[in-house]
Protein backbone atom coordinates (compact mmCIF):
# COMPACT_ATOMS: atom_id res chain seq x y z
CA UNK A 1 0.00 0.00 0.00
CA UNK A 2 1.46 3.52 -0.92
CA UNK A 3 0.80 7.02 1.04
CA UNK A 4 0.40 10.46 -0.67
CA UNK A 5 2.31 13.13 1.37
CA UNK A 6 2.78 16.84 0.82
CA UNK A 7 6.77 16.94 1.56
CA UNK A 8 7.21 20.45 0.34
CA UNK A 9 4.16 22.89 -0.44
CA UNK A 10 2.93 21.71 -3.67
CA UNK A 11 5.74 18.82 -3.97
CA UNK A 12 3.76 15.28 -3.21
CA UNK A 13 5.44 11.91 -2.77
CA UNK A 14 4.45 8.46 -3.14
CA UNK A 15 5.49 6.90 -0.19
CA UNK A 16 6.19 2.85 -0.61
CA UNK A 17 7.72 2.27 2.60
CA UNK A 18 5.64 0.99 6.25
CA UNK A 19 4.44 4.59 7.62
CA UNK A 20 6.07 3.53 10.96
CA UNK A 21 9.24 3.01 9.56
CA UNK A 22 11.97 5.10 12.10
CA UNK A 23 15.34 6.33 11.17
CA UNK A 24 18.10 8.00 13.28
CA UNK A 25 21.40 7.97 11.90
CA UNK A 26 24.17 6.03 13.87
CA UNK A 27 27.40 7.69 14.27
CA UNK A 28 30.12 4.94 14.13
CA UNK A 29 28.20 3.32 10.74
CA UNK A 30 29.39 5.72 8.07
CA UNK A 31 28.59 2.86 5.43
CA UNK A 32 26.63 5.07 3.09
CA UNK A 33 29.68 7.12 3.25
CA UNK A 34 32.07 4.57 1.84
CA UNK A 35 30.88 5.01 -1.19
CA UNK A 36 30.79 7.61 -4.59
CA UNK A 37 28.56 10.09 -4.24
CA UNK A 38 26.31 11.91 -7.52
CA UNK A 39 26.16 15.19 -7.57
CA UNK A 40 23.14 16.42 -9.67
CA UNK A 41 24.51 20.19 -11.27
CA UNK A 42 23.16 22.73 -8.58
CA UNK A 43 25.34 20.51 -5.99
CA UNK A 44 28.56 20.55 -8.58
CA UNK A 45 27.49 24.02 -8.57
CA UNK A 46 27.81 24.46 -4.66
CA UNK A 47 30.18 22.18 -3.34
CA UNK A 48 32.81 24.68 -5.96
CA UNK A 49 32.78 27.07 -3.03
CA UNK A 50 33.98 24.36 -0.21
CA UNK A 51 36.28 21.94 -2.52
CA UNK A 52 38.87 21.72 -5.34
CA UNK A 53 36.59 20.25 -7.69
CA UNK A 54 39.25 18.39 -9.85
CA UNK A 55 40.59 16.75 -6.33
CA UNK A 56 37.12 15.88 -4.91
CA UNK A 57 35.15 15.02 -8.28
CA UNK A 58 35.41 12.29 -10.97
CA UNK A 59 32.98 12.27 -14.02
CA UNK A 60 31.07 8.88 -14.72
CA UNK A 61 28.68 7.48 -17.75
CA UNK A 62 28.18 11.50 -18.37
CA UNK A 63 27.61 12.92 -14.57
CA UNK A 64 29.68 14.28 -11.94
CA UNK A 65 30.54 12.07 -8.87
CA UNK A 66 31.97 12.73 -5.39
CA UNK A 67 35.11 10.75 -6.00
CA UNK A 68 35.85 7.59 -3.61
CA UNK A 69 39.66 7.23 -2.51
CA UNK A 70 41.98 5.15 -0.55
CA UNK A 71 42.43 5.96 3.11
CA UNK A 72 45.44 5.82 5.13
CA UNK A 73 43.12 4.19 7.68
CA UNK A 74 40.90 1.23 8.87
CA UNK A 75 37.92 2.68 10.12
CA UNK A 76 34.99 3.81 8.48
CA UNK A 77 36.49 2.33 5.02
CA UNK A 78 34.87 -0.52 2.91
CA UNK A 79 36.62 -3.59 2.54
CA UNK A 80 38.64 -2.22 -0.40
CA UNK A 81 40.04 0.37 1.98
CA UNK A 82 38.63 3.55 0.35
CA UNK A 83 35.67 5.81 1.33
CA UNK A 84 34.35 8.84 -0.02
CA UNK A 85 36.62 11.73 -0.70
CA UNK A 86 35.00 13.59 2.51
CA UNK A 87 34.28 11.17 4.75
CA UNK A 88 37.18 12.37 8.02
CA UNK A 89 39.10 10.02 9.82
CA UNK A 90 36.69 10.66 12.80
CA UNK A 91 33.53 9.42 10.79
CA UNK A 92 32.09 12.91 10.07
CA UNK A 93 31.32 14.45 6.51
CA UNK A 94 33.95 17.13 6.27
CA UNK A 95 31.64 19.04 4.34
CA UNK A 96 28.93 19.16 6.91
CA UNK A 97 30.71 19.57 9.70
CA UNK A 98 32.71 22.34 8.64
CA UNK A 99 30.31 24.13 6.28
CA UNK A 100 27.00 22.64 7.04
CA UNK A 101 26.11 21.75 3.66
CA UNK A 102 26.45 18.49 1.66
CA UNK A 103 25.04 16.98 -1.27
CA UNK A 104 21.45 16.08 -2.35
CA UNK A 105 22.03 12.40 -2.54
CA UNK A 106 23.60 12.27 0.77
CA UNK A 107 20.25 13.45 2.70
CA UNK A 108 18.35 10.87 0.60
CA UNK A 109 20.04 8.26 2.13
CA UNK A 110 18.70 5.64 3.17
CA UNK A 111 15.80 6.46 0.88
CA UNK A 112 15.44 5.57 -2.80
CA UNK A 113 13.83 7.65 -5.54
CA UNK A 114 11.81 7.43 -8.62
CA UNK A 115 9.88 9.10 -11.08
CA UNK A 116 7.16 7.14 -12.34
CA UNK A 117 4.35 8.20 -14.11
CA UNK A 118 4.95 11.50 -13.44
CA UNK A 119 5.24 11.33 -9.47
CA UNK A 120 8.30 11.00 -7.24
CA UNK A 121 7.64 7.61 -5.53
CA UNK A 122 10.33 6.91 -2.46
CA UNK A 123 11.45 3.49 -0.77
CA UNK A 124 13.44 2.27 1.21
CA UNK A 125 16.58 1.58 -0.57
CA UNK A 126 17.75 -2.71 -1.06
CA UNK A 127 21.12 -2.22 0.12
CA UNK A 128 20.23 0.20 3.18
CA UNK A 129 18.04 -3.15 4.68
CA UNK A 130 21.29 -4.94 4.53
CA UNK A 131 23.86 -2.29 5.88
CA UNK A 132 22.09 0.72 7.32
CA UNK A 133 22.37 0.40 11.09
CA UNK A 134 19.58 3.63 11.33
CA UNK A 135 16.31 2.01 10.68
CA UNK A 136 14.15 1.16 13.10
CA UNK A 137 16.58 2.47 15.59
CA UNK A 138 14.63 5.38 17.54
CA UNK A 139 11.03 6.94 17.40
CA UNK A 140 11.31 9.43 14.44
CA UNK A 141 9.23 8.08 11.68
CA UNK A 142 10.45 9.21 8.07
CA UNK A 143 7.21 9.96 6.79
CA UNK A 144 7.04 12.69 9.26
CA UNK A 145 10.39 13.82 8.81
CA UNK A 146 10.32 13.43 4.61
CA UNK A 147 11.43 17.30 3.92
CA UNK A 148 14.67 16.46 5.62
CA UNK A 149 15.59 13.60 3.59
CA UNK A 150 13.91 14.98 0.29
CA UNK A 151 15.47 18.56 -0.84
CA UNK A 152 12.41 20.33 -2.83
CA UNK A 153 15.83 20.37 -5.91
CA UNK A 154 14.53 16.62 -6.42
CA UNK A 155 11.07 17.95 -7.59
CA UNK A 156 12.94 19.97 -10.62
CA UNK A 157 15.26 17.35 -11.69
CA UNK A 158 14.66 16.21 -15.13
CA UNK A 159 16.18 12.50 -13.75
CA UNK A 160 15.70 11.96 -9.96
CA UNK A 161 15.92 8.51 -9.92
CA UNK A 162 18.87 7.18 -7.32
CA UNK A 163 20.10 4.32 -8.78
CA UNK A 164 23.13 5.78 -10.65
CA UNK A 165 26.14 4.70 -8.60
CA UNK A 166 29.52 5.29 -8.97
S1 LIG B 1 29.77 13.96 0.91
FE1 LIG B 1 29.74 13.70 3.12
S2 LIG B 1 27.71 12.90 3.63
FE2 LIG B 1 28.05 12.62 1.44
S3 LIG B 1 28.88 10.53 1.22
FE3 LIG B 1 30.63 11.95 1.36
S4 LIG B 1 31.16 12.00 3.54
FE4 LIG B 1 29.10 11.14 3.38
S1 LIG C 1 24.19 3.72 6.47
FE1 LIG C 1 22.48 4.58 7.68
S2 LIG C 1 23.15 4.62 9.83
FE2 LIG C 1 24.94 4.27 8.50
S3 LIG C 1 25.81 6.32 8.23
FE3 LIG C 1 24.44 5.91 6.51
S4 LIG C 1 22.44 6.73 7.07
FE4 LIG C 1 23.68 6.58 8.94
Amino acid sequence: MSTRVEVHPGREAVVEFDPDLTFECVDECTWCCQHGVLLYERDFEGLASYADLADSTTSFRGEEFVRRERKDRTDHVDEDGAACYFLREDGLCALHAEHDWKPTRCSVFPLAVERRDGDIHVDVRESAHDHCEGLDVSDRRVIDNLDAFLPELLWDLPDPDTHREL
